[in-house]
């Protein structure tokens, strides 16, 4: 698990003039007039100006366990389940926050689809919010840590055997009742009891210590980009071995920049070449993460990143999706 800082830029998908946004207006319109809660939620979040806004705040790592979600299934998942809540059948789900971003998060499907479902666990269940008290969310004492909202990099730590049983865990330093937190969210979505998972984070540990020991700082340091699958370990082994290799947001945001641009440039090519509608579809999921990234890159300035565009022959393409961004 890494922090994310969200992005302030808006999917035009989810304005108030997009297909989202009008959902969500005419849910909490109806709601006002009949107090009725809304059963039915058109997929708006799966459009690409939403996913790509995702890619421009994760890369292309799963926000709970780590994992590469290109390899293992990619879903945008609602932070706050949107229909129905497992813990409470009868509060009938966050429904108000079915089409807002800041409830939006990328997963891979394992996590999304076997592990957390509908489920949102509280700590004290009598406060759930429901939407009259909705102004009261950021006091819900939620159990499962927001990487986008807590900063969850320092309240996870490498077990002292992580060598051996890749095994994340509280910081020792945490007191309660955010240890306890931190121990439910790394059950809740098995982080230490997916064998492949727990072996490329154990693999991941030898690496950077590997390349540290052999004076390759660089190497260590790309391990531990935030962007990329199970890089916490990364992060924190070369922390102790030599933090001031550690990589800087700008050193992290050039390197997804560069794996977007390269991964766009090769589907234009594909699309070109008579790809098909999905190849049509992941060209513009990157063109809208670029596009967010220049709109308001979370460090640097944006000119750094329309400079970098213009290097690989994409600031014209981009800047189509770029003006609908507001
Ligand atoms: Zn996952």
């Amino acid at each position: 698990m890494r922090s994310w800082k969200r992005s302030g830029v808006v999917a035009p998908t989810l304005a108030d003039t997009g297909a989202g946004g009008k959902k969500r207006k005419a849910h909490v319109e109806k709601f006002d007039d009949d107090q009725s809660i809304p059963k039915s939620f058109p997929g708006h979040w799966t459009e690409p100006d939403v996913r790509g806004i995702l890619y421009a705040m994760q890369g292309r790592v799963c926000a709970y366990c780590g994992a590469d979600i290109s390899e293992a299934g990619i879903d945008v998942e609602h932070f706050r389940p949107k229909g129905n809540v497992v813990e409470d059948p009868g509060h009938g789900g966050y429904w108000w926050l079915a089409y807002e971003l800041s409830n939006y998060m990328l997963s891979c499907t394992i996590c999304n689809q076997r592990l957390k479902k509908d489920r949102f666990p509280l700590l004290d269940a009598a406060q759930r919010v429901r939407y009259p008290q909705r102004h009261l969310l950021a006091a819900e004492p939620k159990v499962l840590l927001d990487p986008a909202e807590e900063d969850v990099e320092s309240m996870l730590a490498l077990d002292p055997a992580a060598i051996l049983n890749g095994r994340i865990v509280p910081n020792p330093a945490l007191a309660e009742p955010a240890a306890g937190r931190v121990r439910q969210t790394l059950d809740f979505f098995r982080v230490n009891r997916k064998a492949p998972q727990v072996r490329k984070r154990r693999e991941l540990i030898k690496e950077v210590q590997k390349a540290v020991d052999e004076g390759d700082l660089q190497k260590a340091k790309e391990y531990a980009i935030r962007y990329r699958q199970h890089s916490l370990v990364a992060r924190l082994t070369l922390g102790e071995k030599a933090p001031g290799a550690l990589p800087t947001p700008a050193e992290e945001l050039h390197w997804l920049i560069g794996e977007l641009a390269s991964e766009l440039l090769q589907k234009i090519e594909d699309v070109e070449s008579g790809g098909g509608e999905l190849d049509e579809r992941e060209a513009k999921e990157l063109a809208w993460a670029l596009a967010a990234i220049w709109k308001a890159p979370p460090s640097g300035t944006s000119a750094d990143v329309e400079q970098f565009l213009v290097e690989r022959g994409l600031a014209e393409f981009v800047k189509d999706y770029l003006q609908k961004l507001t």
